[in-house]
């Protein structure tokens, strides 16, 4: 294990230190329970303290011209390449993915830097005609101020690099809290930036409870966005606090993913797509394909292979070869998904396989559940409706592709949506009728690119990250008219009346 799991602090102005309090809270891996470190748990003061650093720096970074903000973070993404394996280590340890996945996540946190560094020379805006003669117009890009980047435990790596990076190219001061069950991953994102020569209190980092640190944020009106990922009734009490100082945001929220399977979808090709998007990261992505409606011609079909081969996932320590699936991050996660199962079964579902716990010596260790697949379900169930975030999955018939598409729509979430066939009319009807952010053809709900923007409508929040659109959320326009006649306008007023 990487010594420095062992060293997690906050870090303010530059400065690395316990909290001010001297409190700490608990890591633990999630595969065995074992304890990572004693975090330290920030307080109000820790984050007034955050605050006033960014806030001192401000006008020195903000003044930095744009291509020497990008410098460093070319220098970040050289080390997260050369370090990649050490940073998928600590990932896996921590949120316990399988380490494949882990590495994966670790690379798109790369390419985003990567991106995003090429922007520092390419911030671009516009010049445009003006009504009037000898007159230029344009618009030009200024910074928000500073920036609270609130982020959750699933994807501990790559969310907050969707964030801070074209926070800082865009001349912010950043107040970074990550998620308090994946701490470790997120100071190592931190030291990163440290090493590539960022200077000293541009991001702040105070690690602790939502409920303290989090609300210590939300109340504090020097932060002129949040910019959050997370649960959707957490993304409401943030809006919330933000609409009392009228604060910019970026709401990244849950999702009920629907995946169509039509008649016409080829199985060998659809069921392993499937089985990834629904059960990577054990079920526990915002774009997991967690409902899967099967027009009727082929659904018993698809049921027999998917559940076979559910049941065939290797599920286990993410740092063992050959495991695919993980555990879950928590008792308290693995008790909710508990819950579901009875109540699913108590719907009237029928649960094809998992529904339970592992007994082995070393699964029982951990918080590992079962990938379990529920059919029969109807989309008004509870199981087909509410955020899961786990290794359930539930197959819905449907008579035809158009009834998919209003069953895909009966939700309250838009984040992900996608269709199995080799129809392109069907193909095209679902991506242009689904309520969805993303939309995908013959590939399940996940693997965006960073390149292109992401995000959700209805309860999966709004605003969109990564993309053309990353500069956009972090920079105000401004719109400039110079006057270069040096005239007296006709319509101006007189001195004399
Ligand atoms: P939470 O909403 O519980 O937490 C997210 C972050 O918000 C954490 O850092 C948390 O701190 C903090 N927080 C909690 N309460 C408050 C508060 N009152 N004020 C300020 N901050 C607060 O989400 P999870 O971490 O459990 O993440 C899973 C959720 O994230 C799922 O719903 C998933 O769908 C969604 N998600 C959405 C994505 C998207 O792009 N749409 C991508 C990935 C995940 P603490 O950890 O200390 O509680």
């Amino acid at each position: 294990m990487s010594q420095l799991l062992l060293k997690p602090e906050l870090v303010i102005g530059g400065e690395h230190r316990m909290s001010s309090d001297g409190s700490t809270f608990e890591v633990r891996n999630p595969a065995t329970k074992e304890l990572l470190a004693n975090v330290p748990k920030g307080t109000s003061d820790d984050v007034k303290a955050a605050i006033d650093f960014a806030q001192s720096v401000y006008s020195n970074w903000s003044e930095t011209p744009a291509p020497q903000r990008a410098e460093i973070l070319y220098r970040v993404g050289e080390i997260i390449r050369k370090e990649q394996n050490e940073l998928a280590e600590i990932l896996t340890l921590e949120e316990g993915k399988a380490f494949p996945e882990a590495l994966a996540e670790i690379v798109e946190g790369y390419d985003t830097v990567m991106y995003i560094a090429a922007d520092g020379r390419r911030m671009w805006s516009y010049v445009s005609p003006s009504e009037q003669k000898d007159k230029a117009c344009m618009v030009i890009r200024r910074p928000l101020g500073i920036v609270g980047v609130i982020t959750p435990w699933n994807f501990p790596f790559s969310i907050p690099l969707w964030k801070i990076p074209p926070a800082l190219i865009a001349g912010n001061t950043v107040v970074f809290k990550p998620a308090s069950n994946t701490p470790l991953i997120a100071m190592k994102i931190v030291e990163i930036f440290e090493r590539a020569g960022l200077p000293k209190g541009v991001l702040n980092f105070v690690t602790g409870p939502g409920s303290q640190v989090g609300e210590a944020m939300l109340n504090d009106k020097r932060l002129k966005m949040i910019s959050f990922t997370g649960e959707s009734i957490t993304g409401h009490k943030i809006a919330e606090a933000n609409a009392i100082f009228l604060r910019k945001q970026i709401l990244e929220l849950g999702g009920k993913n629907p995946i169509i399977v039509a008649n016409d979808a080829d199985l060998d090709v659809a069921v392993p797509a499937i089985l990834y998007a629904s059960y990577s990261n054990c079920g526990q992505k915002c774009t997991a394909g967690s409902r899967i409606i099967v027009e009727e011609k082929i659904h018993d079909k698809f049921v027999e292979r998917f559940v076979k081969g559910a049941d065939a996932l290797a599920v286990g320590n993410g740092m063992n070869p050959g495991v695919q699936i993980g555990p879950l991050i928590t008792e308290e996660a693995r008790a909710k998904i508990e819950k579901y199962v009875d109540i699913g079964k108590k719907e009237g579902a029928k649960m094809l396989c998992g529904g339970s716990r592992y007994d082995d010596n070393e699964r029982s260790k951990g918080h590992f559940f079962k990938p379990t697949v529920f059919v029969d379900a109807a989309n008004d169930m509870r199981i087909s409706q509410d955020e899961i975030f786990g290794p359930v999955a539930c197959v819905i018939k449907a008579r035809n592709v158009d009834e998919a598409i209003e069953i895909a729509n009966d939700t309250r979430y838009g984040l992900s949506s996608a269709i199995y066939t080799r129809d392109l009319k069907n193909a095209f009807k679902s991506l242009s009728k689904i309520e969805s952010g993303i939309g995908y053809v013959n590939q399940g709900t996940t693997g965006a690119e960073v390149h292109l923007p992401f995000g959700g409508v209805k309860d999966s929040g709004f605003g969109r990250e990564a993309g053309e659109i990353a500069i956009e959320n972090y920079t105000e326009k401004k719109a400039v008219f110079i006057d270069y006649s040096y005239e007296r306008r006709p319509w101006y007023f007189g001195e004399s009346g």
